[in-house]
């Protein structure tokens, strides 16, 4: 394989360039720390967008994924049974709202299937006005076509247009705004209990509960998309369990197998008698390798006291950023592990200099930091983190 350094330029010379990198090359990882090529150590912050919730080098993925290749199957297709695939869609049916999952192996195809299924309720309605989707300004729901009609930013959308029609963009966390999107046209209305991308923006109960209610009024099927919010993240196992009000639908993706790629599909049994053979299909979603460790997961992170953990290390993270003293800072805001510090200024310069103090720091929007490390991070993490943080900004003012 390239050394480190031809690696980088390799990147430069052959892969195409949609994401701006530092230039470090990442070796190894343990526990919250990254190893770099240099030697140099970074407490991560990012937990590679929301996924590697476990952490790095976590044994029982390990275990996991050898006890599935040792049997010599590692792909089937839809067309068989596995056992893993099956005791998966019951552990999450298990642990959650819905009756029945459909697998995919990202977020944005979770949200591209759940947009099927509501489009295939509205269509056995018989009414055939019953087509538009409602989204919410600042929602993020992914890149692929669909998903990125769902995602209403200008920079994201323009080059690609046109989007995919009927698609009405709310105020997000705006009653009233919800009240004339939502109509008899609409067969579904998508968005994050607490955005991600977006800047981690909170979903208040009230206007959650008057989505529902206006969703009901008009029968079009609420989705709730958890890809980055579900999973523990927030302190319970699903965002939607500390709010007053339950999805048709909701989607789950980067952290299901804590690494390797899975997204799911969790619906009700209203929604999923109208899926019948040959509606939707995936190759390989939902594989025998990425279920078997997704179950593993999934038992972990629901035990009780891996979530009061992230509950416990959420709020000290929120109450240390609060703390701090800084001009820079906006605001502070976020449930759990999922946590924004909004500054008044752009956050590039702080991610970059996070990189110089070995920290791994993520953006949402452009003047938001958001932490969302791995949900084993401890309170001494929290401390050093601050610590670091507290110098950086000084820097940034001066
Ligand atoms: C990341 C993300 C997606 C897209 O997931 P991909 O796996 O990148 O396709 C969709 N919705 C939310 C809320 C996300 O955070």
């Amino acid at each position: 394989m390239l050394d480190s350094k031809a690696a980088v330029q390799a990147w430069n010379d052959y892969h195409v360039t949609t994401y701006i990198r530092p230039d470090f090359v990442i070796e190894r990882g343990q526990g919250m720390t990254i190893y770099d090529d240099q030697g140099h150590e970074y407490t991560d912050w990012v937990a590679g967008i929301a996924v590697n919730s476990l952490g790095y080098g976590d044994k029982g993925i390990a275990v996991a994924i050898a006890e599935q290749v040792s049997t010599g199957v590692i792909h089937t297709s839809n067309l068989y049974h596995t056992r893993a695939q099956s005791q998966l869609a019951q552990t999450l049916v298990e642990k959650s709202f819905a009756d029945r999952v459909f697998f995919s192996n990202s977020g944005a195809e979770a949200n591209e299937g759940a947009l099927k299924f509501a489009r295939r309720v509205a269509y056995d309605s018989g009414n055939p006005d019953k087509i538009g989707v409602v989204t919410f300004s600042e929602a993020f729901h992914g890149r692929t076509l669909a998903a990125l009609s769902l995602t209403p930013k200008e920079k994201y959308q323009k080059p690609f247009k046109p989007m995919m029609s009927n698609v009405t963009v709310g105020e997000f966390n705006s009653i009233e705004s919800a009240k004339a999107c939502i109509n008899d046209s609409t067969a579904a209305v998508i968005l994050e209990p607490i955005q991600g991308e977006g800047g981690i923006n909170v979903a208040s109960d009230e206007f959650l509960l008057a989505v529902r209610e206006l969703c009901d009024q008009h029968q079009a099927i609420l989705i709730f998309d958890e890809i980055q919010c579900g999973m523990g993240r927030t302190g319970t196992l699903w965002a939607y369990e500390q709010t007053p009000v339950t999805p048709d639908i909701m989607t789950v993706a980067k952290p299901l197998a804590a690494g390797l790629p899975i997204g799911a599909i969790l619906c009700t049994q209203a929604v999923a008698e109208h899926i019948h053979p040959g509606d939707h299909g995936s190759t390989f979603a939902g594989g025998p390798v990425v279920t078997h460790v997704a179950d593993y997961v999934v038992e972990r992170i629901s035990q009780p006291d891996f979530l009061e953990h992230v509950a416990e290390v959420g709020a000290y993270l929120k109450e240390r950023l609060e703390e701090i003293n800084s001009p820079l800072i906006v605001e502070v805001r976020g449930k759990g592990l999922m946590v924004g510090m909004q500054l008044s200024v752009p956050v590039a310069p702080a991610i970059q200099a996070g990189y110089e103090n070995g920290l791994l720091l993520v953006n949402a929007g452009t003047e938001t930091i958001r932490f969302i490390p791995p949900l084993i991070v401890e309170k001494a993490h929290v401390d050093e983190l601050v610590e670091k943080l507290v110098s950086i900004l000084e820097s940034l003012n001066d």
